[in-house]
């Protein structure tokens, strides 16, 4: 005799059979997905790394933490987002002890911190280290277009005062005008001409 099966599918909520939050869920806070709560027990552990706080303390900072995550997150909501960002925040937390103390003295608000970038969360060596590879980058690029090869000290730039640019003569629209020079500051970017 060919019986179909019947599967029972996997319940999708956070209920027990009986319909109430698990006791982990409760301490947990309200009814949200599964992928949701894990990523809350994950961040409350990189909190836990660092402070001796009570442990309710922690739980709220990271339901806070948890809901910054998943309202920063671009709309239609993709679930590829909401994992990338909330391993960026947990990395971060686990990374700087820092970001867990102002969490814990409140000079930084949680779900802020749950919708901090990438940019924002990566450390102050790596954005330094950044920093020099997009600058090296851009000079080549700028080489290519025939910007000078080495920066100059000569021009001071008006926006920063930085006296660290590149230089390139545009070719003047006539015989009687002025031979202009286009400046680039290396510092903060700026372009100005000269005269
Ligand atoms: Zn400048």
């Amino acid at each position: 005799m060919d019986r179909r099966r019947t599967y029972s599918k996997t319940p999708s909520k956070t209920t027990s059979k009986n319909g109430k939050l698990s006791q982990n869920d409760q301490l947990l806070g309200d009814d949200v997905p599964r992928f949701r709560l894990n990523a809350r027990q994950t961040i409350y552990k990189k909190l836990r790394l660092h402070s001796e706080a009570d442990e309710s303390e922690l739980r709220e900072i990271a339901r806070c933490i948890e809901h910054g995550i998943y309202e920063s997150l671009p709309k239609p909501f993709q679930q590829n987002d909401y994992m990338a960002q909330s391993m960026e925040i947990s990395a971060a937390l686990n990374r700087d002890a820092s970001y867990t103390q102002s969490l814990l003295n409140k000079s930084l608000d949680p779900v802020d911190f749950g919708k901090m970038t990438y940019e924002e969360l990566a450390s102050d060596d790596l954005k330094k280290q950044r920093e020099i590879w997009y600058k090296d980058a851009l000079k080549r690029s700028m080489i290519d277009e025939g910007w000078s090869s080495e920066a100059t000290d000569y021009y001071t730039c008006p926006k920063c005062g930085a006296k660290h640019s590149l230089f390139r003569k545009m070719p003047a629209p006539s015989v009687d005008d002025v031979e202009i020079t286009e400046i680039q500051c290396l510092d903060c970017l700026n372009i100005w001409r000269d005269p």
